[in-house]
């Protein structure tokens, strides 16, 4: 098969990069102008407005990096902090490890609170941690919003409560990147300080833009910060963006791609985008239970909307399922990281998707979990999310009947 054609679409269901949608790739398709020109800003000026729109907050700071998700973790720790400072770090999947090993990097000493891969970021520990941190040690707390290696999402609502029932001043870093713009993300009512996004995840875009949102707290914290940044300093961006330009030269086709991404989300309606996320998943979760597997995450309060783990029974390689599917069936579907690999695959369900798409990426899970020995009953996934898709639909129907 390798090097022959491959008819049909490829089925991109890992968690990011995800599918772009055909009005976007339409919309970077531009040729390039001049970055400097008088007519750029209004291009560049909305995207910064209605971004904040997205991360849902009022006096927000927003910074547009031409870096993938990284660059904004990093970003957001060196602008607010110096070397040799506290912060308290959750650590359940490969995501919140690579962001705490990236701060460490940094020469910043991160308390760590392990907690089972599976499960998420613990509030009470959080707050007992500050409550013990009576001279205010701790200058932040890093949360991963939703760990995408092991399909968690964590409450930082409860996590801002954590910290302000210390009564403690840190500040909230939270990792966005595979929640924002298709689970509920609230920057100011949750008190988040730094929200980080990267472009090819819930955005649609292509990998390629990172962003940060910093509250006003966080911008005061940015003038006695003194890690090391040059590329990612904030505040050349904030004085060039200011006017609609940037320090350096941007990424315009993913620009145009942003202000199309941006419609469309709008277009849908946030909230209404956040719904389909859910539905999507809880068919997703459906099929994982009509085929007697389960999920990585534990427990229902720990469900991701945005991508499933799903444990191969012992015995079984998850690489070998992921090598299948894509080889046999060209379904792309994520695998183990670190301490999961091989005991897991993943199924990205976020961005630009609806109930069949989805249903293709379960038949193929299914088809080659066969191929590999593992017996799920052929259609039991794909019926058991099916049933349930309609059981929404119905719903949905009842309520438009009642109006
Ligand atoms: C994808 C992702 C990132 C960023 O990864 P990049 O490859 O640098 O874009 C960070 N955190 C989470 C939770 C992610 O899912």
């Amino acid at each position: 098969m390798a090097g022959a054609r491959r008819p049909g679409r490829n089925f991109l269901f890992v968690p990011g990069p995800t599918n772009v949608p055909d009005r976007i790739l339409r919309a970077m398709h531009v040729a390039m102008e001049d970055h400097r020109s008088p007519d750029f800003p209004k291009l560049t000026l909305p995207l910064f407005e209605d971004l904040k729109k997205i991360f849902k907050t009022k006096d927000g700071q927003v910074v547009i990096y031409p870096s993938s998700g990284t660059g904004a973790w990093e970003s957001a720790l060196t602008n607010t902090r110096s070397p040799g400072d506290k912060l308290l770090a959750a650590r359940f999947g490969q995501f919140s490890h690579l962001w705490i090993d990236l701060a460490r990097r940094h020469g910043l000493e991160i308390i760590v609170q392990e907690e089972e891969w599976g499960t998420g970021a613990s509030p009470e520990r959080i707050e007992e941690a500050l409550r013990e941190d009576k001279d205010h040690a701790i200058k932040g707390v890093m949360v991963v919003h939703n760990e995408t290696a092991t399909g968690v999402t964590s409450d930082v609502a409860a996590v801002r409560r954590a910290i302000d029932a210390a009564k403690h001043p840190a500040l909230l870093y939270v990792d966005g990147v595979s929640s924002i713009g298709s689970i509920d993300f609230r920057m100011d009512e949750w008190g988040v300080d730094l929200a980080i996004t990267g472009s090819q995840k819930g955005l649609m875009l292509p990998a390629g833009l990172g962003i940060v949102c910093a509250s006003q707290k966080a911008l005061a914290a940015m003038k006695d910060a003194k890690c090391r940044r040059a590329y990612f300093e904030f505040t050349d961006h904030m004085k060039a963006n200011a006017t609609g330009y940037f320090p350096y030269t941007p990424a315009l086709p993913l620009l145009h791609g942003l202000r199309e991404s941006i419609a469309i989300l709008q277009e849908e309606g946030l909230d209404n985008v956040f719904a389909r996320h859910r539905h999507l998943a809880v068919g997703a979760r459906a099929a994982v239970k009509a085929w007697g597997l389960k999920l990585c995450a534990k427990e229902p309060k720990w469900h991701s909307d945005t991508v499933s783990a799903i444990m191969v029974p012992q015995g079984f390689n998850g690489a070998d399922v992921i090598d299948r599917a894509y080889r046999r069936y060209n379904l792309a579907i994520g695998a183990g990281l670190s301490q999961m690999a091989g005991k897991l695959f993943r199924i990205g369900h976020l961005g630009d998707l609806n109930e069949l798409m989805l249903l293709g990426a379960i038949a193929g899970a299914e088809m080659a979990m066969n191929d590999v020995g593992i017996e799920v009953e052929l259609g039991s996934g794909v019926g058991a999310a099916q049933a349930q898709f309609r059981r929404n639909a119905a719903l949905k129907e009842t309520k438009v009947a009642a109006e």
